[in-house]
């Protein structure tokens, strides 16, 4: 199975404040790791990290032994060029709290704009595997319509269904339901819990603690830049 995140001594800085303090985490291909913790604990950080959107400072992060922004030469690591790491980006699809949707883009359009660019498929084939997504989120009937017409809670189900079209083999997402008027987080989450299921790796910093608890493989806790806790959503979240 694809999709083994490891992460090993990690740690960040932003000027002087340590904001991933000698973080390492084993995520399993396949699994769904929930990370819960106080805001600015550095939850997002590790996430942006993941995908080398931010630069680590000590550590290193691979995902199926690929050094993430990193070639090994040696006992080195030297940083990947800008084409490199767009192209270990396309195994990662990311999902962020305020669904950065194309507003100027169908839904179906938003669909199909990343697997044709990126040349993984041909328009028709791209077209076909949209409306297959829009069925996994249960949206089909919106293919036509402008996404910023969309609810927010039908937004991000785009946006979750956007992420799937290039066939990741991790997806990561940050707060995705954080934006939501509270009677759409339902409709978001049961999307989430579809794939949990789909041999996709997913990790997910939320704060629902009842959605850690039902659908986690691991829970991991942050505090400060660490990771103060981390096991099984029954372990940590279910004893009195
Ligand atoms: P969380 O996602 O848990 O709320 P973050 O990862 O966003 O936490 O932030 C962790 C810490 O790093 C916070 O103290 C935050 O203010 C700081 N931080 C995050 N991004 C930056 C940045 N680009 N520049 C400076 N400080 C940052
Ligand atoms: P195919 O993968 O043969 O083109 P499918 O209709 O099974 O046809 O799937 C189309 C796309 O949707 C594929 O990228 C597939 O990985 C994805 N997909 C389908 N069902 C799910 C699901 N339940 N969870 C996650 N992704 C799915």
């Amino acid at each position: 199975a694809e999709g083994h995140i490891s992460i090993t001594g990690v740690s960040k800085y932003f000027g002087r404040h340590k904001a991933l303090d000698d973080v390492s985490l084993e995520i399993p291909p396949g699994s769904v790791t929930v990370i819960l913790g106080p805001s600015g604990s550095g939850k997002s950080t590790l996430l942006r990290a993941i995908n080398h959107l931010e630069r680590v400072d000590e550590g290193f992060i691979q995902i199926d032994g690929d050094y993430i922004g990193y070639r090994r030469q040696g006992d080195r690591l030297y940083e990947l060029k800008e084409k490199a790491i767009l192209k270990q980006r396309i195994n990662v699809g990311y999902v962020f709290q305020n669904f950065n949707l194309f507003p100027h883009l169908t839904v179906l359009e938003n669909l199909i704009e990343a697997p044709v660019a990126h040349k993984r498929l041909s328009r028709r084939a791209a077209v076909e595997q949209a409306y297959a997504l829009l069925d996994v989120v249960g949206l089909r009937d919106k293919a036509d319509a402008w996404s910023r017409h969309l609810s927010g809670g039908q937004q991000q189900r785009i946006a979750i269904a956007r992420a799937l079209a290039l066939r990741p083999r991790v997806i990561l997402f940050d707060e995705p339901t954080s934006a939501l008027d509270p009677e759409l987080v339902g409709e978001v989450l049961d999307v989430i819990k579809k794939l949990a299921r789909s041999g996709t790796t997913l990790v997910v910093v939320t704060h629902e603690i009842g959605f850690a608890r039902e659908v986690a493989d691991q829970v991991v806790f942050m505090v400060d830049g660490k990771v103060v806790e981390q096991g099984s959503g029954d372990e940590l979240l279910n004893h009195p």
